[in-house]
């Protein structure tokens, strides 16, 4: 299951990175290790690259004065990508919203670590304690 999961990461760092830029396939693999602090190795790497190759996600690229291919998203890997991210946007977002609250003086939404008190048997969350403070004296 661990691995599972491994595997799904470098494969998600692996198109986020080639949506910045075309890469080598070990300019991909140094780079994931970077972002990752783990090394994939090129058993993960080359067979996933093929596999986006068959689909049309990615393409390679000659270039003329090196001799490895360069691998580039095409515009139909691009948007698969954008799709991706559009979805880890809208996850990301309903975590963090769930441990949102609003400010009861300003109105700005309050992450965790608010300032909470209990203001005549309300329990109260404010971003600040100046908020709560102006709060009681209105
Ligand atoms: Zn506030």
């Amino acid at each position: 299951m661990e691995e599972i999961k491994v595997m799904n990461m470098v494969k998600f760092f692996g198109l986020l990175l080639l949506y910045q830029s075309p890469k080598h396939g070990y300019e991909l693999i140094k780079e994931i290790e970077s972002q990752m602090g783990k090394k994939p190795s090129t058993g993960q790497i080359y067979p996933f690259l093929n596999t986006l190759l068959e689909n049309g996600i990615i393409r390679t690229k000659e270039e003329a004065d090196r001799e490895k291919k360069v691998y580039e998203l095409t515009p139909e890997g691009r948007r698969f990508v954008e799709k991706k991210l559009e979805m880890f946007g809208g996850i990301i977002s309903a975590t963090i919203e769930k441990d949102l609250s609003t400010c009861a003086h300003c109105g700005c939404q309050v992450y965790s670590g608010g300032y909470e008190e209990t203001i005549k048997g309300e329990k109260l969350t404010f971003c600040c304690t100046h908020c709560a403070g102006t709060y009681k004296t209105r």
